[in-house]
């Protein structure tokens, strides 16, 4: 250790005065020294000359901190530090790419608001300044006493499709096999319960089957509740590099970006998509439109499917949809004259009352047409956050580490096995979904919530019964690297968190590709690495022993492939970080070096799923309407989604670029039909209030042909939108269905006061 360094590690020290020795140093390895203590001691204990990362100078690459689609950025160093960025070239999902929220990822760290220092709030009500010390004593203190007083039960986290993977799995090990909690779930229930809920079932494990390069080897291409111009803008240049001029299908209701750019627009009637994707099963069966040899060899249910879907003949979905019966027609001759299919879904289907049957009913067609384990193919889920695909499999909220399950006796056993810890203290029952915490705290079961990087407060559905739930609790605890986020606000303890780009490990992108993230930032302040905070919980808490082993990131990783071996996600092959560096991300399954193989790789070649039968299942159930319709007092469907390329979720971060902010507008709006307008005397850019059962908003009047006479648009971005939705949940995965509530909407100065609920 060299005299400088070892003067950062007294200085770390101080700061965490209550950890083991042991502790502090990988505190030290992980976080390394300081910012603020830098601004304030220039020179003092020569920290200001500490690189703060043990990357040399000049380029290094790392996988963006946004979305799921997993783009590899180059970070340009000077002194140690972060000073600019560019996509990398050669990376096998973006070659060379990024959307603005990419290119904008280091400026975001530098916020104002970024939280510095635990934030303890006092009896009279304001929130102060604490050391880290104090922090952990009155979280574990707190929490203690509210479990002993409720039971173990009665303490809950949520967690994030945004930490690294090893950083989940330390935290849902932590808070389950530590601090003897049962519930815990993340804010992936918002985006990705469904398609996970659907795959398991289908094809007996959660496990998107495609690679990228599918989208550019596809002659049909059907997306499905997707505006993927800009959600997933990457994904789009890859379906531009396609060479096959494909039939490019697009089914919402709103004549998106990507359905402007569609072959064929199925602008059908808000969630009658179930009911279409059942009618085109059943054109292909009575025409015989369909891969009998691959049904007979590798699937199950079929006859029982083929009989239900004699229920949706041509005429009823066309009446069900709005589209014309030769509308239906054409797509589905699109679908039997392709050559290699894929169909991909979002949040549209996703985020739906019915959402995991329907996102069954387009495995139904892959499966029908054996457009599945064949380059171009698929049924394919996009999914939502960077890490999303890692929260899945080893978040430990609702399944066990590893894609397994806390109620099989077997599973328990593996994983006390592997982590060398006692069956016992795993829970024998599956977590509470996340809406189900939220009624625990209404009843109160739940009495107190550990929030881990992510904004109920602004992003749950009807947000006025969520934030009043929030105030209700004992004890709020907000981990985040924000301190003015809404969630943040609330909270009795903040803890500050260091952000992307601050910290190490690895996220898992939708086509199940791991790949690295590295510290080339240095944390504001006292802010830790998520992990780092973890370590000093289990330690403070009692349990630090049964920790021992998770070192840091790069140790967990390979806990966690031991955790992965024999299950189908196991990437045990994988020698460690820098063989994933090498292999330009990797994809799971991976039981060999990534060396010894290519770089895209999709699933289901041979045929065989996860079952023990090795067969997928054709899975289909009644079409059920929405809880919630239009009549006369709320005549208008909002859906929503995202507004802009330069907005992600609830934007805590995108909001902190000045780049990303002059792309997309300050204000909430809402987008309506010019018909409508007309009929209600209003004018572009008017500001309206948009009210439903649940709230009011006073937005900006857009008016636009791209969304449907009927229905309104307003973007998932800005904080009044779930003020106004339905909270309606999918049965089988627990999702919010964000995409369908019932509103009206007036000139904001008839719409007379009031925004609360059900005034
Ligand atoms: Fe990052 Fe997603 Fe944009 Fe790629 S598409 S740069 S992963 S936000």
């Amino acid at each position: 250790m060299t005299h400088a360094s070892s003067r950062t590690f007294a200085t770390v020290v101080t700061k965490i005065a209550g950890a083991t020795t042991a502790l502090r140093q990988i505190v030290h390895q992980i976080d390394g020294p300081l910012t603020q203590e830098l601004a304030r001691m220039p020179g003092q204990f020569g920290l200001g000359q500490l690189p703060v990362t043990r990357i040399p100078d000049a380029t290094t690459t790392m996988v963006c901190g946004y979305c799921a689609t997993g783009c590899s950025l180059d970070i340009h160093l000077r002194d140690g530090r972060a000073v600019n960025l560019s996509p990398t070239r050669d990376y096998p999902v973006n070659l060379g790419t990024a959307c603005p929220k990419g290119w904008e990822s280091l400026s975001v760290l530098a916020a104002p608001d970024r939280a510095t220092t635990p934030l303890l709030r006092m009896p009279g009500g304001e929130r102060q300044p604490i050391g880290w010390d104090q922090a952990l004593r009155v979280f574990c203190d707190r929490i203690r006493a509210i479990q002993r007083d409720y039971g173990p039960e009665s303490v809950a986290f949520l967690s994030t499709g945004q930490l690294v993977t090893e950083e989940m799995a330390l935290l849902g090990a932590l808070a389950k096999f530590g601090m003897g909690m049962v519930h815990g779930d993340g804010n992936t229930r918002q985006c990705m319960a469904t398609a996970a809920t659907a795959y398991k079932q289908s094809f007996g494990f959660d496990a998107p089957p495609y690679t990228y390069q599918d989208l550019e080897e596809s002659d049909v291409i059907v997306l499905v509740g997707s505006n993927m111009c800009i959600a997933h803008p990457i994904m789009w240049e890859r379906i531009c590099r396609n060479r096959n001029q494909p039939r490019i299908v697009v089914i919402d209701p709103r004549a998106t970006e990507t359905a402007s750019a569609a072959s064929l627009h199925l602008s059908i009637r808000p969630k009658s998509d179930l009911a279409l994707f059942y009618g085109i099963a059943n054109l292909l069966i009575s025409r015989g439109w369909y891969d009998q040899d691959f049904v007979r060899h590798n699937t199950s249910q079929f006859e029982a499917f083929a009989g239900f879907v004699q229920q949706f003949p041509l005429d009823r979905v066309a009446e069900e949809t709005g589209l014309s019966r030769e509308m239906i027609e054409k797509f589905t001759t699109i679908i039997h004259n392709g050559a290699r299919v894929s169909f991909w879904w979002t949040m549209g289907v996703n985020q739906s009352h019915q959402g995991v049957r329907t996102a069954q009913s387009l495995i139904n067609l892959a499966l029908l047409t054996g457009n599945i384990g064949r380059p171009g193919t698929g049924a394919n889920s996009i999914t939502g956050q960077c890490n999303a695909m890692g929260s899945r499999l080893f978040s430990n909220t609702t399944n066990l580490l590893g894609g397994r399950d806390f109620t099989c006796a077997a599973d328990r056993q593996t994983v006390a096995e592997r982590l060398r810890i006692d069956p016992a203290v795993i829970p024998t029952i599956n977590s509470w979904p996340y809406h189900r915490i939220l009624e625990g705290i209404h009843s109160g079961n739940i009495r107190a919530l550990w929030v881990i990087c992510t904004n109920p407060a602004h992003s749950w559905i009807d947000q006025y019964d969520a934030r009043q739930l929030l105030q209700k609790l004992d004890f709020l605890v907000v981990q985040d690297i924000y301190h003015s986020t809404e969630t943040a606000v609330l909270a009795d303890l903040l803890l500050p968190a260091a952000a992307w780009g601050e910290k190490e490990g690895t996220f898992i992108n939708s086509e199940r590709r791991i790949g690295v993230v590295k510290r080339v930032a240095q944390a504001p302040g006292q802010a830790l690495a998520d992990f780092s905070i973890f370590r000093l919980i289990a330690e403070y808490w009692g349990c630090g022993p049964m920790f021992a082993e998770w070192k840091d990131p790069a140790t967990v990783f390979h806990i966690l492939k031991e955790l992965s071996r024999t299950t189908p996600c196991d990437f045990s092959g994988i020698e460690g970080y820098p063989s994933i560096e090498r292999a330009g991300g990797v994809q799971w399954p991976c039981q060999t070096s990534p060396s010894t193989l290519p770089n895209q790789r999709r699933l289901f070649g041979d045929g065989r799923f996860y079952h023990t039968d090795q067969r997928a299942r054709f899975i289909f159930d009644a079409t059920v309407p929405p809880p919630e319709l239009p009549d006369e007092q709320y005549p208008f469907v909002a859906l929503t989604g995202r507004g802009s390329v330069s907005q992600w979720h609830t934007q805590t971060r995108t909001n902190k670029s000045p780049v990303l902010r002059k792309m997309h507008p300050a204000r909430p709006y809402v987008e309506l039909h010019p018909d409508d307008a007309r009929r209600l005397n209003i004018h572009p850019h008017d500001i309206v209030t948009v009210r439903s059962r649940r709230g009011a908003a006073e937005v900006t009047a857009f008016i636009t042909p791209t969304v449907g006479r009927g229905q309104v648009f307003l973007p998932m971005h800005y904080e009044t939108t779930n003020r106004l939705t339905l909270a309606h949940f999918d049965p089988h995965s627990h999702q919010p269905s964000y995409k369908y509530s019932c509103v009206n909407i007036q000139r904001a100065n008839q719409a007379g006061h009031g925004s609360r609920k059900h005034d």
